[in-house]
């Protein structure tokens, strides 16, 4: 028995200093005498919304090509929905088995139909500037032909002697890791595929539980193959906090009879914040005429997904009482009379459809924005979230007629961290309970955003020292964060390394 695991995604070098890459890796297996490759994610970053960007973050294909070397691809993975890890999925239609299945939950896969051409249509919207189209329409059926639902967390065989555990992630609907059994003869071991993945409660989904004992990773030799770094760079503060704050705020501004902007993803996010807006709008009579508004079709579509299908951890969002506002002209009649209440939204960094709102409402001190999460380098989120009052900011459009708008920023403005993703000491502390640590076992009272030495927390005699921690989907700055707090606890590997991205397992 052979593993090997190939990390394609995220960044290397400088331009991981402040940005994540795309989800992808590549695991080749020798079991039974017979060698079969696997995918698990294959998502797509658009470089920074400059004028003159004419890239995507993605797979490098002559990398893969050069990997596979004329052997072809048996089974892809999708851990969830977001762009970033399912984006770029018909780019591997020429290296696929004519029989290769793409696997993922139900959840995943009605979102993904819809995401894929969501992307194509942007880009052939955008293509005036970005030039070049991620991928082609065929590969994209093709693509979607191969898609194949599992309805409930479980296991699925994927070639003799590898089985594949798809378990609830948290972090949004359908989200799920994988756990790979390898196995032949008395030989078992277990290689984790963890993707994004939250521990805590969220308005639309559970955090993630443990998987079944059996799959716990307590041989010598399991492996977490990719843990989820994305929240390392810097403590951050936890989901309830935020959720409370960022309602007082929405509530307090429509109180002052003044409007809130949430800047938000819409994914999934757009809709747990419009149902928590609704919810307190019923609980407090003040607010029963208060409108909750939101923008654009792609929330309205995910919305429907999420009334109909469901996956381990989903929970119901009641949006009866949301306003929808469709389309490029219902948006302008909208604006025309919008003084106070709430809308939401997309995207999360400032660009879509936020960009008409900040034109129209960005100079007026009655309007108040909140960012609803993690708010990249070069986005417009980020500069005018850093702006001072009054100063100037030059806006990046999303479409070529639009770009370049200069505005004096009279706004309030917020940011929330609503995270999907679990803080860097939970990672940790889950990464412990994963290699079989029963994490009551560790220091009493230890809290999620503990900062101390881990290692002085292990229960004595704990050896972990053979094991082995992928860390990815972080920036160096997080990457590091890992590294340091696994240091003596276990061998870790960084993503953003050269030297670490090919490794037999
Ligand atoms: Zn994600």
């Amino acid at each position: 028995m052979r593993i090997w695991r190939y990390i394609l995604g995220g960044l290397v070098g400088s331009a991981a200093y402040n940005r994540i890459g795309p989800s992808s890796y590549l695991t080749r297996i020798t079991v039974h005498g017979t060698t079969s490759w696997h995918v698990i994610d294959c998502g797509l970053e658009p470089v920074p919304y400059t004028f003159d960007a004419r890239e995507w973050y993605a797979v490098n294909l002559e990398e893969l090509a050069a990997i596979l070397h004329g052997e072809r691809i048996s089974t892809v993975l999708v851990t969830h929905a977001h762009l970033d890890h399912c984006g770029y999925l018909p780019a591997l239609e020429p290296f696929l088995r004519d029989d290769a299945k793409i696997i993922c939950t139900s959840v995943t896969k009605e979102l993904i139909e819809y995401i894929l051409h969501d992307v194509l249509m942007q880009s052939l919207a955008r293509g005036g500037i970005l030039g070049e189209l991620p991928f082609q329409t065929l590969p994209l059926v093709r693509i979607l032909q191969r898609l194949v639902a599992v309805d409930t967390p479980g296991v699925i065989s994927l070639e003799k002697g590898i089985r594949v555990l798809l378990w609830p992630a948290g972090h949004i609907n359908g989200a799920c890791s994988f756990f790979f059994e390898i196995s032949e003869g008395s030989v078992r071991r277990i290689v984790a595929y963890l993707g994004d993945s939250s521990v805590h409660r969220q308005t639309s989904v559970e955090g993630a539980s443990l998987p079944p004992d059996q799959w716990l990773l307590k041989g010598r030799h399991d492996v977490i193959a990719s843990l989820d770094c994305t929240n390392g760079g810097e403590e951050i503060a936890l989901w309830e906090d935020e959720r409370q704050r960022l309602l007082h705020d929405a509530m307090r501004v429509v109180k002052e009879g003044r409007r809130w902007i949430g800047i938000t993803f819409s994914i999934v996010r757009a809709q747990s914040l419009a149902h928590e807006l609704s919810l307190r709008k019923r609980q407090d009579s003040t607010l029963r005429n208060i409108p909750v508004y939101a923008d654009g079709v792609s929330v309205r579509r995910i919305s429907e997904v999420l009334k109909n299908f469901s996956w381990a951890g989903g929970r119901t969002l009641d949006l009866s009482d949301v306003e929808w506002i469709i389309g490029y002209r219902g948006r302008r009649s909208f604006m025309r009379n919008f003084e106070s209440g709430w809308v939401l939204t997309p995207s999360g960094m400032g660009h879509g459809p936020a960009v008409d709102y900040f034109t129209r409402y960005l100079e007026d001190p009655a309007t108040f924005i909140a960012f609803t999460g993690f708010v990249a380098q070069g986005t417009n989120g980020h500069r005018i979230l850093n702006a001072q009052n009054g100063e100037i900011v030059r806006l990046g459009g999303n479409r070529g007629d639009e770009g370049g708008l200069a505005l004096s920023v009279r706004a309030e403005r917020a940011m929330y961290r609503f995270g999907a993703h679990q803080s860097r000491s939970e990672a940790i502390i889950r990464t412990l309970e994963l290699f079989g640590i029963d994490s009551r076992s560790l220091v009493p009272g230890l809290r999620s955003d503990f900062s101390g030495n881990f290692q002085d927390l292990l229960p004595p005699g704990t050896d972990l020292s053979e094991r082995q921690v992928g860390l990815t989907h972080g920036s160096t700055r997080a990457l590091q964060w890992f590294e340091k707090s696994l240091a003596g606890i276990v061998k870790t590997a960084r993503a953003d390394q050269e030297d670490d991205r090919y490794r037999e397992l």
